[in-house]
C-alpha cells in the first residue's frame, strides 16, 4: 500500500467522476457555458464544487464569503447548498464575467441569497470589517489574484468565526511551487503563502491534492 496519494490519470479520474459526481443540471450548464471562455481554467473542478456543497451542508453554513467569483460555478454550488435564510458575500473585480454568474444565480433561483461586490476584493473585505462583520462568517472560499492571497487571507481570517472554515484554491498550482527553479510571480506568491500558513498557529490546516490543490483552514 502506497503512502502517497494516488496519481489520477485520465482513466482513474473519469472513473472517480463516474461513480461519485452528482452534478445538478444547472451547474453542468454553467460549466459547459464557461468551457469556451478564454480563462476557462479558472473554473473549479466539478468534484471540487461537490466537495464545497458537502462542506456547506456538513458545517451547517449560514453565512459564506467568496473571494473570486469568475463565471459563478463555486458561488452557485455554495448558494444552492445554503439554507433558505443563508447568505453569500461574493467578491470579484470583473463586472463582465460575473454577468454570466448572475445569469445562473437567477436561473437557479438563488440570487436572493447572494450579494455581489464588484471591486478590489481587499477593499470589499476591509469594508466588511469596518461594518463589524468580523467573526461572523462560517465558511470562506479564496480563489482570486494569487499575489494577494496572503492579504485576502489575513482579512478573511478576521471575518471568519472561531471554528469556521476557509478553503483556499490552487495551492499546488500545477506543481510549480514545488520546483524552486520556477520563480514567476504567481508561483512565488503561492509558495510563500503555503509556507506562512504552515507556521500559522491561529489555525489548523489540511492540504488536499484535489483538483489544483486546496488547503482547508480551520480558525481556532
Ligand atoms: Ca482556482
Amino acid at each position: 500500500m502506497s503512502r502517497q496519494s494516488i496519481q489520477l490519470n485520465e482513466q482513474v479520474y473519469n472513473y472517480l467522476l463516474s461513480v461519485s459526481l452528482r452534478e445538478p443540471q444547472i451547474l453542468k450548464e454553467c460549466r459547459d457555458d464557461t468551457a469556451n471562455h478564454p480563462m476557462a481554467r479558472m473554473q473549479i473542478a466539478p468534484e471540487q464544487g461537490q466537495f464545497i456543497s458537502f462542506l456547506i451542508k456538513l458545517l451547517n453554513v449560514k453565512k459564506a464569503l467568496e473571494v473570486g467569483v469568475f463565471t459563478g460555478y463555486s458561488s452557485l454550488a455554495i448558494a444552492m447548498s445554503l439554507p433558505k435564510d443563508g447568505h453569500l458575500d461574493a467578491c470579484d473585480n470583473d463586472a463582465e464575467v460575473t454577468r454570466v454568474a448572475q445569469k445562473y444565480w437567477n436561473k437557479a433561483k438563488v440570487s436572493k441569497k447572494i450579494s455581489l461586490h464588484i471591486g478590489f476584493a481587499i477593499e470589499t473585505l476591509d469594508k466588511l470589517l469596518k461594518e463589524n462583520q468580523d467573526n461572523t462568517y462560517d465558511f470562506a472560499f479564496i480563489d482570486a489574484h494569487k499575489p494577494e492571497y496572503i492579504d485576502y487571507y489575513e482579512r478573511v481570517l478576521r471575518l471568519i468565526r472561531p471554528g469556521g472554515l476557509i478553503m483556499v484554491d490552487n495551492v499546488l498550482w500545477s506543481g510549480s511551487p514545488a520546483d524552486k527553479n520556477i520563480q514567476d510571480e504567481d508561483t512565488v506568491a503561492i509558495r510563500n503563502f503555503n509556507e506562512q500558513i504552515k507556521n500559522d498557529d491561529r489555525v489548523m490546516i489540511s492540504m488536499l491534492p484535489v483538483a489544483d490543490g486546496i488547503t482547508l483552514i480551520l480558525k481556532n
